[in-house]
């Protein structure tokens, strides 16, 4: 047989030979590099090597067949396109070499800069750098020595393990040898001594030299790039950002171009709106004479970038001229990473800007004025989960608290909270249930836990862009960075503001808007967003772009959604603020509820009832009470549904604790005092004892054991619905009857219900539905039979998902859920966002089975998955006409079912 030709597997691309749109295989930072590239604009060439190849490493331990070759093949055309070779003595060509996944995760995997520098090639790169050119040789010199000091200090801090303080603190003292704070003030000889010193470090802690040849320090840095998806760090976040574990990331060997040759040479980001608040403008920081990763460290402090004006105008216009390029082409807000080299200009990154939920509908509402977007895409861009975010409430400022201190508005929000210096201690306190704001002077990766476990966090350097206001807004978390008044002391677990200490353990409260920082606890206030939806901002009067853009966004969903969006409410007050916010009906109000506070009492009468005179005269008490609590709920809801579940609890729930009881018996004995009452308690308690309460007497059974429960109920909601009809409102009653597994259950509720209710409405108008919730699986799986009895059918999920996994809510989110999280058994809980595969399958049988034997079934859930933003669109995709949530999430719901519409059912002409 002849020899099989293999076609080879393509591990690597050029950037001329990708583009926008291949982010999964080439990563966002290839792509888009890849994007720049075909626009013409000034990307320093390269090539990209695919997260295939990553991902073929990670499970092999081993490049893949052919990439080896590959990357010699581009790394030669990389070499005549520059015209210089990788670390040659002369002249030599220097590379980066960077991460870069499908979804930004920013600093957590590794670049390493400045590769093909050894002992020889800074030589001929100082010499190439003192060239024709005015810089001084001293000037050059330095600048070699200082990338080839970088080098080893990624290099070994990256390839090689080697803790990088080791090579700050070298750095240090290289500069209190100098006497000075500043790198610049170190010069060509200080840097080769420091570069002697790095190596001392590096033979220590890896028992070798630092690598002198280039192609090996070039393969070394890519497998630890490779190897840097699965840091831990970049684990924690990718299960704190829900982004898959199994993508990989791409790697970026791009050529050096060199910010740190003198002071016409500088390195900054920008982004082409505020990514804080939505703001048209220039924002950004640069760095004159430095590396890259030196902006975003914050080890330096920048200048806002309209300062490159003054410094350099030619490419401060250029610069301009391509954001404005990059927007007009993505057609979102930008964020970009640049280098200038001696007055030209170099593109290092762009992607879509990160930014903050305000600043997300406030973009989307200006790309519609400019006829970027349309309203759908608007819609599309933003969420649920940002919504729920500017609900949040704000500080409330009076006069009493003064900012001690004001930084940079990083990411909104008001936090108060215990300081902390660590990760660790913020961490520890929080577990405790401490809100926390964790202090740094900068945060790094190794921060992340502390991050997500704090309430805030405050930083005494770095700007916008800076490590932690890029994590802080892509958590949703409030961030005031670069507070410079405040002076940290991370070792003695303090810091000094305007001659006052603040040790850890004392409370502060910071404004991530405004950037001010306050000491002790500031009292908080609704946010504007939460005062529109209730009524007292007028959108279209406000100056407030915030309210203006969710106003808008707001009534596109609205307009587009075809799920009706309802709530669950057992109180007038409830029902009010849900229907200012936007509800159409109450989907669920628990009757249980009701019985509790001075009505337990009664209860204990119904229980403990030992014959029907006494059960019939605790239920008389309980009818007017129950009646007014309907009546009330009616009126709110003037016109709209109320859907009633009757009593849906075990009746034990009701009465004290066991062991409680137990007490009171005992010490009255003693006392000699009457414990009839007591004794029968404990005696009942003891026999309605269950040993699984969910699947125990409840629900359904309830009204089919106990005479006249359930009859009370559907008295009491009669009569109210009559008595408000009267009073000229409409009420809309649906009786829904919980825990139904057969039809025959519902038809015996049924008939006895429809008896009462003839008899109570008569001729006043009212009708009444009758329904039931669907949360039992063998409901869902007989809901043709079910619906012959029900005229709408509502799902419970919570006691569906339940039921249908066999698991106990109270007990297993403590007990397992954390591992079967860590072993991607679930991607999130279940009880959480709807798992589609299983309980959504029994959603959607028992909809399609309900609609078959009966068209007009009314269909809904009113599980606490009605106002999860995932659940939503599944429940648009399954059809179901409306979901109900609590008062706060109605505006969530609204919007993501608005959102749900555009996704699935695709844009429509409006
Ligand atoms: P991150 O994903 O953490 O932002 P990058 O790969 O973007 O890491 O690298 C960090 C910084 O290093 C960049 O912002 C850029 O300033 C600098 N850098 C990367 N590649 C080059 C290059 N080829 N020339 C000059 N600077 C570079
Ligand atoms: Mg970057
Ligand atoms: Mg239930």
């Amino acid at each position: 047989m002849a020899k099989q030709e293999t076609v080879e597997h393509k591990y690597v691309y050029a950037f001329a030979e990708g583009n926008k749109d291949l982010k999964e295989l080439l990563g966002g930072k290839g792509a888009n590099l890849a994007e720049m590239t075909n626009l013409g604009l000034p990307v320093p060439p390269g090539f990209t090597i695919t997260t295939e190849a990553c991902k073929a490493y990670l499970v092999t331990g081993e490049e893949p067949d052919g990439l080896a070759d590959q990357i010699a093949a581009h790394l030669a055309s990389l070499e005549q396109a520059m015209g210089k070779r990788l670390g040659d003595p002369e002249d030599p060509l220097l590379v980066s070499v960077r991460s870069g996944a499908k979804f930004s995760m920013p600093g957590m995997m590794e670049t390493v800069l400045n590769v093909g520098l050894n002992d020889r090639s800074v030589q001929g790169l100082a010499r190439q750098a003192s060239g024709a050119d005015a810089q001084t040789s001293g000037g050059a010199d330095r600048f070699a020595w200082d990338s080839y000091r970088r080098l080893i200090q990624m290099f070994g801090k990256t390839v090689c393990e080697v803790p990088g303080e080791e090579f700050e603190h070298a750095l240090d003292d290289a500069k209190r040898a100098k006497g000075t704070h500043d790198d610049l003030d170190l010069d060509a000889d200080d840097l080769r001594g420091l570069v002697d010193a790095y190596k001392k470090i590096f033979f220590k802690h890896t028992g070798r030299e630092f690598p002198q040849e280039p192609r090996e320090q070039l393969d070394l840095a890519i497998r630890a790039v490779f190897e840097s998806w699965n840091a831990e760090r970049a684990v924690l976040y990718r299960r704190q950002e829900r982004i898959p574990a199994d993508l990989g990331t791409a790697v970026n060997v791009v050529a050096m171009v060199f910010g740190n040759l003198g002071p016409d040479s500088g390195t900054g980001v920008a982004f082409t709106r505020d990514p804080a608040s939505g703001a048209q403008g220039i924002y950004g920081d640069y760095l004159a004479n430095a590396q890259g990763e030196d902006v975003v460290a914050g080890i330096r402090n920048t200048v806002p970038l309209q300062e490159l004006e003054r410094l350099d105008k030619k490419s401060y216009d250029e610069l301009l001229g391509i954001m404005a390029r990059l927007e007009g082409h993505y057609r979102d807000l930008c964020d970009i990473e640049f280098t200038i080299e001696r007055g030209k200009l170099w593109m290092l990154q762009t992607r879509v800007g990160k930014r903050t939920a305000a600043a997300a509908f406030v973009i989307a509402g200006q790309l519609v004025d400019e006829g970027l977007i349309d309203l759908d895409e608007a819609l599309h861009r933003v969420n649920g989960a940002q919504l729920a975010q500017l609900m949040f409430p704000r500080f409330r400022l009076d006069h009493e608290f003064q900012p001690v201190a004001k930084g940079i508005g990083a990411s909104p929000g008001a936090a108060s909270g215990k300081v902390v210096f660590t990760s660790a201690r913020a961490v520890e306190l929080a577990a405790e249930g401490e809100s926390v704001i964790l202090v740094r002077r900068e945060t790094n990766p190794d921060d992340l836990n502390g991050m997500i476990a704090a309430q805030g966090i405050l930083t005494s350097r770095g700007g916008k862009t800076s490590h932690a206001a890029v994590v802080a807004r892509g958590m949703g978390k409030t961030c005031v960075s670069g507070a410079d008044e405040i002076e940290v002391n991370v070792p003695q677990r303090r810091f000094v503001v305007g001659g006052q200490t603040v040790v850890e353990g004392d409370v502060v409260s910071i404004d991530g808007t405004t950037g001010k920082v306050y000491l002790g606890e500031v009292p908080v206030m609704p946010s504007e967003v939460v005062q529109y939806f209730e009524g007292s901002l007028d959108p279209e009067h406000v100056d407030n772009p915030l309210v203006r853009a969710v106003h808008r966004i707001m009534s596109h969903a609205d307009a587009r959604r075809r799920l009706a969006v309802r709530t669950n409410a057992d109180t007038g007050a409830d029902a009010a603020r849900a229907r200012r916010f936007g509800a159409e009906g109450i989907g669920l109000c628990r009757t249980e509820h009701m019985f509790l506070g001075d009505r337990r009492e009664l209860v204990e009468r119904l229980i403990l009832a030992r014959d029907n005179t006494e059960r019939e005269a605790a239920l008389a008490a309980l009818l007017p009470l129950q009646r007014a609590d309907f009546e009330e709920i009616f009126r709110e809801m003037d016109g709209m549904p109320v859907t009633v579940r009757l009593i849906d609890p075990p009746l034990h729930e009701f009465l004290p604790p066991l062991e409680q009881l137990a007490v009171n018996v005992a010490v009255a004995q003693e006392r000699g005092e009457d414990v009839a009452q007591e004794e029968a308690l404990l005696a009942a308690v003891r026999r309605m004892h269950e040993e699984n309460p969910m699947l125990g007497l409840r629900g359904v059974r309830l009204g089919l054991v106990i005479p006249g429960l359930f009859a009370m109920q559907v008295r009491a909601i009669a009569e109210a619905a009559v008595t408000v009809t009267r009073s000229g409102a409409v009420a809309r009653p649906e009786i829904m009857v919980p825990l139904v597994g057969a039809v025959q259950e519902l038809e015996t509720v049924r008939a006895e219900a429809e008896k009462i209710i003839a008899e109570v409405v008569g001729d006043s108008g009212v009708e009444v539905l009758i329904g039931t919730m669907i949360e039992v699986p063998r409901a869902a799986l007989t809901a043709g039979q079910i619906a012959e009895a029900a005229q709408f059918f509502s799902f419970g999920t919570n006691d569906l998902t339940q039921m249908g996994w066999g698991f106990s809510r109270d007990d297993v989110e403590g007990a397992f859920f954390w591992r079967y999280l860590e072993l991607g058994i679930f991607g999130i809980s279940p009880f959480e966002s709807i798992d589609r595969d299983g309980v959504g399958r029994l959603v959607r049988i028992a909809a399609e089975e309900g609609r078959a034997a009966r068209p007009e079934l009314k269909l809904g859930v009113c599980g606490e998955h009605g106002g999860d933003p995932e659940s939503v669109h599944f429940f648009h995709e399954v059809g179901l006409d409306y979901v109900s949530c609590s008062p706060f999430r109605v505006p969530v719901a609204r919007l993501e079912a608005g959102r749900a519409a555009v996704e699935t059912d695709g844009s429509d002409s409006r």
